[in-house]
């Protein structure tokens, strides 16, 4: 029987038996794991807190065949005022599928786990506009997943960027007016070239969350959908829900 000892945030969940919860779990050394919570949905149970969506703890778990059994939890964050606001909780609902859609089970990953973390203390607890949040977190997620955006000259024939360049999802950056010819590209402006850049650059825990001009941000509001759908070829509903508050 193996015992592990982690950090998590609950990602997501589903209600099973009387009053049992399958938690599906990221954690920053194993990734993805299911994770089952006896009666947790009773009143007394002392899990009844750890086994809500979004919430970070500390996790003492008990392996079986495939899943995980929780035998001990403590709640360091529930993240609890994401709940009186509806915008602010669709956008934590929609970073947790994306979070979701790429982390593996058996695959641990240190640098997404405390960008989830800030992102959703953002989102819990400042005055940051939630959209630019969304979008800070679908960069640096994708560069930490290996689609690092290229932006800084023409992807196709090495040509600095332009005055006017076009963004190729399926090629993964900025393509000038020559090169563009193949998959599906959008115009995009120097001064949202330059704002993604900067975001790719900047180490997001020596920093505040940075946001976006409006212009800009529609721009990036724009194509970062298109490229996460492509690059991690799924669609993701929540996202298109929280798009509508905008
Ligand atoms: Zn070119």
């Amino acid at each position: 029987m193996k015992y592990i000892h982690t950090q998590g945030v609950v990602l997501k969940y589903t209600n099973i038996n009387e009053a049992d919860r399958m938690l599906t779990v990221f954690s920053p050394e194993y990734g993805k794991l299911r994770v089952l919570a006896k009666g947790c949905r009773k009143p007394k149970s002392r899990f009844l807190a750890m086994c809500q969506p979004f919430c970070y703890g500390d996790l003492h778990l008990k392996q079986h065949h495939e899943i995980f059994i929780m035998t001990q939890a403590e709640v360091f964050n529930a993240y609890f005022d994401l709940r009186h606001d509806i915008e602010r909780l669709s956008y934590a609902s929609y970073i947790v599928d994306l979070t979701n859609g790429v982390v593996h089970e058996g695959e641990g990953n240190e640098r997404l786990f405390p960008l989830l973390l800030k992102a959703l203390s953002f989102l819990s607890f400042s005055d940051t506009l939630p959209l630019d949040i969304v979008l800070v977190y679908e960069l640096k997620l994708l560069d930490i997943v290996g689609y690092r955006p290229l932006l800084d000259r023409c992807m196709v024939c090495g040509a600095g960027p332009g005055e006017k360049v076009r963004f190729n999802t399926a090629q993964g950056g900025i393509v000038c007016q020559k090169c563009n010819c193949r998959g599906d590209s959008l115009e995009i402006s120097q001064a949202a070239v330059q704002a993604m850049q900067r975001i790719l650059d900047i180490d997001m825990f020596k920093s505040q969350w940075v946001g976006f001009e409006p212009g800009v941000r529609e721009e990036i509001n724009k194509l970062l959908p298109l490229y996460v759908s492509e690059k991690l070829e799924k669609r993701f509903d929540s996202r298109s829900f929280a798009k509508s508050f905008f």
